[in-house]
């Protein structure tokens, strides 16, 4: 059995019941990811749009593809074809640009609320008082429907250090939750990464999102480096 196979076969069989493991691919070869699928993923979340097109190439459809990463505008149109969840969304005009891609190809793109638990300078994520607001303006737009939030907590925190973070998130997603705003389900809390997936699942997590517990630590794989990505066609690194 690879490491992979053995990672995601004792993660499937530790998770509670209902709490659904995205596999975080970025940086990961096609093959790898494929390995993480013949192992039982059924969720593969990407960063980027053109890694996510390169693994989908050899995976296809027999997986569904969230987006985790954040979005420019320009990668929209790409992105609504491609994903079956946006967990990353954190502005109206990226809002209303999928909804504009969405309607061309007649697709309602389900999308969680990113918050910036940790209230971080310069990160992606909605602070938590701002997300009742853009949730209110997301349920305008008929190609888009909310169901749930997503966050990261601060880059580099203890996993204990992010416990809080869990908890206000959790917190306002059950404030929405109970504003029963007309299209909003308020179904999937995305939080929880491979230092912290069981904290997030003590505090409500419902989806967790894990690479390095599945796939090993990044940066040691010879065969991948963003450097051998032409450099107009990266996105920009927005997760460290
Ligand atoms: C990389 C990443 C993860 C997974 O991180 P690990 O620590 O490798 O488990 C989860 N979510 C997002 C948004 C990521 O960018």
């Amino acid at each position: 059995m690879s490491v992979i196979e053995r990672n995601v076969k004792e993660l499937l069989s530790e998770l509670p019941d209902g709490v659904e493991l995205v596999a975080a691919a970025k940086t990961r070869q096609p093959e790898e990811v494929l390995e993480a699928v013949k192992a039982g993923i059924k969720i593969v979340g990407e960063n980027y749009v053109q890694e996510a097109e390169k693994a989908y190439a050899v995976v296809g459809r027999r997986v569904k593809w969230h987006l985790i990463g954040s979005l420019q505008k320009n990668k929209v149109k790409k992105a609504v074809e491609l994903f079956d969840m946006i967990e990353s969304l954190d502005s109206v005009a990226i809002a209303a640009e999928i909804d504009r891609r969405c309607a061309q190809i007649g697709k309602v793109m389900p999308v969680l609320i990113e918050i910036n638990s940790g209230k971080e300078a310069r990160k992606s994520g909605v602070l938590p008082e701002d997300t009742e607001k853009l949730v209110r303006e997301v349920l305008s737009l008929s190609n888009l429907k909310v169901m749930g939030l997503m966050t990261m907590g601060p880059a580099g925190a203890e996993a204990g250090a992010l416990r809080p973070c869990f908890i206000e998130t959790k917190r306002v997603f059950e404030k929405i939750k109970r504003l029963n705003l007309p299209g909003v389900e308020m179904k999937y809390l995305s939080m929880g990464m491979s230092d912290s997936y069981r904290i997030a699942i003590e505090e409500g997590a419902n989806m967790i999102r894990l690479g390095t517990r599945i796939f090993g630590e990044r940066g040691c794989q010879p065969s991948f480096h963003l450097s051998a990505v032409p450099t107009q066609e990266r996105q920009p690194l927005s997760r460290n």
